[in-house]
């Protein structure tokens, strides 16, 4: 009984360690359905103890055993790849009648890029259903996205039981995710002080560049930022706090003033150069090499070789594309605090007007959950409409795809603080404005991370350039990204919206099917309808671009029936979803005008069917599901 006893004590670790969790992911005893059923079964090894079998029946018992157990992930922390790899293996393992997980590609330095196909496949496979699908780190960086993918993949599994609208959804809906495009490049913004936008790959030049590059001087573990004094410098100390740095105005003179450059050393520097910036080492942008609307590097930065260039980027599209059920998307980013929606290159009233609002309706929603606004990526975000940003994941998808995608910002320091935002008005602000902007945010971090947002101006004996000074705003884990304490609640009302968000999606539902005597024939007649907010065609864009399917009719008749008007297998075209009925308050009363239908009838006439026989109707759709029926004749 020792034996039984100390095993018994020590399940909680062994359970842990024997499945491969990293720290983070605890193996939590389910009190409420596991108590009788757990002490069952640590006493039963005890019975065995004399016979030869022991071992197989301790094997037996620890694989039951897990059954008492569930999977408890934390955000309280952005996970490396190794914790990231091992939570989706966890919930794959943990729920295999709800979680298929792949590699949707392989990067430069050997990580998958893990892919999450979540559903009830006690319902169907993930393939039949229609499909939500969303993503992080195009920009590896911007971590507070794939942790709030793992959340949301967390929540789905987790809540399938437990809340009735993910149990419902999750027997009607599929979810792809993946959580980090980018691997290589998170993992080297998570355990180094760099700050890179998409991979850790030389781009554009192959090796480092003249000029100040980043680097952590003074080995606190962060690249700040550094003020050199220059009596020829653009900026000096902010009368209202010594902390904050102001641009020089205009008439100053006589001053001591400075000149900012990130924390780093200069390569090929010599005695008194004038100083430079480099340019970054790893200038590649994964969200600038989808093909819609790409240009080279000369006119869009990080756009790389050629369209897809990168293996991130392939495998992205590839999955996509491999996936024709995906009917909304989201991509998950920093920072801003804003859901930015195509197009992207061009004026929103040049787009379809029913995508336009549906984007506003359903980010709506968005900004009830999360409290962000929705923006159009050309009329309201971009600061150079001239030289507009191209080739992004989301244009992609809209333009060429013809699926609604969201590129949501996450995580707003600025919103937080009560600085004003003024994206993408920034250029119009006064110098004395946008330092005032940045003591909000410091306050901030004075008042809610116990000032340590914040590094206070520190002396450095630079051994390239002198006496210079250390210090600023913590870039990465307090403007870019939430700091930990943040993480669960920015990534749960994440959660709340996304689910709101693939709820969205057309789905073919039965809503009659009959089978009557008309003389010597039977005519089957059958009404199916689109239960979704969304048109089965999804977009406007997707049917300018031709690309939308009909919703098809089959019927499989027994051995001796044929079918005398109508069609085994038929086209019926699209149907509208509630969301394009056309309706509204209309001079105090509610108008309804007339709209394309959400349902069609079918008729077919069968003759030679034997009484008490029975024939199956089906509608399919790739972006709707599908429904079937028997009738007996
Ligand atoms: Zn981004």
């Amino acid at each position: 009984m020792q034996t039984v006893y100390s095993f018994s004590c020590h399940i909680h670790s062994f359970m842990v360690t024997a499945q491969g969790y990293p720290h983070n992911v605890k193996a939590v005893f389910y009190p409420f359905n596991g108590c009788i059923k757990f002490f069952l079964f640590s006493i039963f090894p005890y019975f065995f103890a004399e016979y030869d079998c022991i071992l197989f029946v301790y094997m037996v018992y620890l694989y039951a055993l897990r059954r008492f157990f569930i999977m408890k992930l934390t955000f309280d922390h952005y996970y490396e790849y190794e914790e990231l790899t091992a939570a989706v293996k966890a919930m794959a393992e943990e729920y295999p009648g709800l979680v298929h997980l792949e590699s949707a590609g392989v990067t430069p330095e050997g990580r998958d890029i893990w892919a999450l196909s979540i559903t009830d496949y006690a319902t169907g496979d993930h393939s039949e259903k229609p499909a939500y699908y969303m993503d992080g780190n195009h920009h590896a960086g911007e971590v507070t996205g794939s942790m709030a993918c793992i959340y949301f993949a967390y929540r789905l599994v987790t809540g399938y039981g437990q809340d009735d609208k993910i149990t419902a959804l999750l027997k009607t809906t599929t979810y792809y995710i993946i959580p980090r495009i980018s691997p290589d490049g998170s993992q080297a913004y998570l355990t180094s002080p760099e700050m890179l936008r998409s991979a850790n790959r030389p781009y554009p030049y192959p090796t480092l560049c003249a000029g100040v590059q980043p680097q952590d001087l003074d080995g606190d573990g962060e690249i700040l930022m550094m003020r050199v004094p220059d009596p020829n410098g653009e900026w000096k100390i902010y009368d209202k706090d010594p902390r904050i740095m102001v641009k020089r105005k205009p008439d100053d003179i006589g001053g001591t003033y400075y000149r900012m450059f990130p924390e780093g050393m200069v390569k090929d520097y010599e005695a008194g150069q004038f100083l430079q910036p480099a340019p970054a080492k790893w200038g590649l942008d994964l969200n600038r090499n989808y093909p819609f609307g790409w240009f080279p590097e000369h006119r869009q930065p990080g756009a790389s070789a050629y369209p897809l260039s990168e293996v991130e980027t392939r495998s992205v599209a590839n999955f996509v594309l491999a996936h024709p059920n995906i009917g909304s998307a989201t991509t998950m980013h920093t920072t801003g605090g804003v859901l930015a929606y195509p197009p992207g290159t061009r004026k929103a009233a040049s787009a379809p007007k029913r995508d336009i609002q549906m984007y506003k309706e359903v980010g709506e929603m968005a900004t009830v959950e999360m409290g962000y606004p929705i923006a159009n990526v050309f009329d309201e975000f971009l600061s150079d409409q001239e030289n507009y940003s191209s080739g992004a994941f989301d244009d992609w998808m809209y333009e060429h795809q013809g699926i609604p995608c969201y590129t949501v910002e996450l995580w707003n320091l600025q919103q937080r603080s009560g600085a004003e935002d003024r994206w993408p008005e920034v250029n119009k602000m006064t110098e004395d404005q946008k330092a005032m902007d940045y003591l909000k945010m410091v306050k901030w971090s004075d008042e809610n991370l116990g000032g340590k947002g914040f590094v206070d101006w520190a002396p450095y004996d630079h051994p390239q350039l002198g006496k210079v000074e250390i210090g600023g705003l913590k870039f990465k884990f307090v403007f870019q990204n939430c700091p930990n304490e943040y993480l669960e609640q920015e990534v749960e009302k994440t959660f709340r919206f996304c689910l709101r968000h693939s709820a969205v999606l057309p789905h073919l539902a039965l809503k009659s099917v009959s089978c009557q005597k008309a003389g010597d024939a039977y005519c089957v007649t059958a009404t199916v309808q689109n239960t979704g907010y969304l048109p089965t065609f999804i977009t406007a864009s997707a049917q300018n671009l031709k690309i939308d399917k009909p919703v098809k009719a089959e019927i499989t008749l027994p051995e001796s029936a044929k079918l005398v008007i109508g069609k085994q297998s038929m086209e019926l075209g699209s149907l509208e979803g509630f969301g394009g009925v056309d309706t509204g308050y209309y001079y105090g009363t509610i108008a309804t005008h007339k709209s394309d239908p959400t349902q069609i009838t079918v008729q077919w006439m069968v003759e030679g069917a034997a009484p008490g026989s029975t024939a199956t109707v089906s509608f399919s759709h790739p972006k709707a599901g599908s429904v079937a029926a028997e009738v007996q004749f």
